[in-house]
């Protein structure tokens, strides 16, 4: 924890630090007559003056936002347990060859003879991703998971059309991430929720029984699922929907917990996004940047978004002529640095590399499951992958819920795991370390966790009045979200 100085005190607004007539930086005088922007701008994009803008040195500006930076917890400075986000360790080489000048300061619009280096870097991109999972081929226009979802869902729609059976229904786990049903009914589709099995798992019996009607145009599912527990019968699954026609979305998202050790594609996946921001360790957080490319098997390829890269012996181009495409996603090809940093982290684990972090993702959160399991249950009690969730009925009993934990952990100095997710664990506590953490780090979690465990049963009044070290106590975080206060006046002081 940092001193007085540090995290402890509150940083007020620049506004605050406005000093009549500081300066940070002067221009010199002009040396030419000023030209009249009001006649060249005509008004149009000319703002009148800015009012109150704040009046401070360079080095109070510097400051300011130095301190603000120290405030933000980052997987850069401990663990990140967020379950779901896999918010993994991003190497720094990752950030240094994204900012070569030669990848960094392309324009979107060069010429294909300009940019064979960039064509070929996304191109062996989708090569490794087609070798991971297992599909025909990727993708790599969508922004985020959530797009990559609704991309997925649009080739599926536009498939069924194509083979004259168009379908309404998307049939979703209750285990499902949100993004999952918004993404179908985005689509055009209705969703129909199927319940879990009691370990957690998909209902086969339900499953057919939603097929028999024949107006299932998918299942989406992910895998592992949201409590960290691999869906044993997904092969089985997989038959089933394609025996009536209909396609199997994976949602990739917990890709992170079996790279290298099995393949959507041998699962019988039509279609999955992958994020690269969760597995391949490029940064995310904050809404973003963050890119969400999708695989599709054989069934779904002429479907694809365009333009696809595609290789004639040493030349790489760009491929618009695909009449079955449902046509551009987003801008351009995607967010392109952060298929730099995934591809730099592929190549530079290996096949071998990669192998081992999903291995040590599953082992480190199982190594918290062991240290955890005395003092938190486990609503689902099956083998855990590369995340584990308890909830907070032990702690319930003394009055303390699990978000009144996760804010005693940042007393501890942790950030929380996710809270009341997935919806079917009442009072939720989803952990997910990842690869990323040595033992020590772990154990110091582990002892946290106990701790406060240990709070819940002698002094539950401590944890509920959590947090106590941070700049602002609890927040009212219905109102902070319902009337935020976004813009400074001077009368609001
Ligand atoms: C993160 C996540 C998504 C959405 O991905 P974004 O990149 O955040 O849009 C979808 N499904 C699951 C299971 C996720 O964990």
């Amino acid at each position: 924890m940092n001193g007085a100085r540090g995290r402890a005190r509150r940083e007020g607004v620049i506004f605050d630090r406005s000093s009549p007539g500081r300066v940070g930086y002067q221009l010199p005088p002009l040396e030419v007559p000023p030209a009249d922007v009001r006649q060249t701008l005509a008004g149009v994009a000319l703002r009148g003056e800015i009012e109150e803008l704040p009046e401070v040195s360079e080095v109070d500006v510097l400051r300011h936002f130095h301190r603000l930076s120290q405030l933000n917890y980052s997987v850069d400075e401990g663990l990140y347990p967020l379950g779901s986000c896999t918010m993994k360790y991003n190497p720094r080489l990752n950030e240094e060859l994204a900012r070569l000048p030669g990848l960094a300061q392309l324009h979107p619009l060069q010429p294909e003879e300009q940019v064979q280096g960039a064509l070929e870097l996304m191109w062996e991109l989708e090569q490794a991703l087609v070798a991971i999972t297992g599909m025909a081929r990727v993708t790599l226009q969508p922004a985020a998971g959530a797009h990559g979802e609704l991309t997925g869902m649009l080739m599926v729609r536009a498939a069924c059309r194509d083979r004259n059976s168009p379908r309404s229904t998307v049939l979703i786990p209750d285990s499902a991430h949100g993004t999952n049903p918004a993404t179908a009914v985005f689509a055009g589709f209705k969703v129909v929720e199927i319940a879990s099995t009691s370990a957690g798992t998909l209902d086969l019996h339900a499953l057919a029984r939603h097929l028999e009607g024949g107006d299932v145009a998918a299942l989406m599912v992910t895998v592992p699922n949201t409590l960290g527990v691999f869906e044993p019968e997904i092969a089985r699954a997989a038959a089933m929907l394609h025996e009536r026609g209909a396609f199997l979305y994976i949602d990739g998202a917990n890709l992170n917990a079996f790279v290298g050790i099995a393949q959507p594609g041998a699962m019988g996946a039509d279609v999955m996004h992958i994020n690269l921001h969760k597995t391949f360790s490029t940064p995310h957080g904050g809404g973003g940047p963050g890119a969400g490319p999708v695989a599709v098997s054989q069934a779904l390829v002429e479907y694809l978004p365009v333009p696809l890269v595609e290789r004639t012996g040493d030349r790489w181009t760009l491929s618009y002529h695909r009449p079955k495409s449902i046509g551009k996603v987003r801008g351009f090809y995607g967010n392109f640095g952060m298929l730099v940093r995934a591809l730099a982290y592929i190549r530079s684990l290996g096949r071998d590399g990669l192998k081992a972090m999903a291995e040590g993702a599953v082992l480190n959160a199982n190594y918290i499951r062991k240290g955890l399991e005395e003092d938190y249950h486990l609503p689902y009690p099956g083998a855990s992958l590369h995340e584990v969730v308890f909830d907070d009925s032990r702690q319930l009993a003394h009055g303390v819920k699990n978000v009144d934990i996760a804010k005693r952990l940042l007393d501890y100095g942790f950030h929380p795991p996710t809270m009341s997710f997935p919806l079917i664990v009442h009072g939720a506590l989803m952990i997910e370390p990842t690869e990323s953490d040595g033992v020590e780090e772990l154990d110091a979690f582990i002892a946290a966790m106990r701790q406060i465990a240990r709070e819940c049963r002698e002094n539950p009044e401590l944890v509920r009045g959590a947090p106590y070290t941070t700049p602002v106590r609890r927040l009212d975080e219905v109102r902070a979200a319902r009337s935020p206060i976004l813009r400074w006046r001077r009368s609001s002081r």
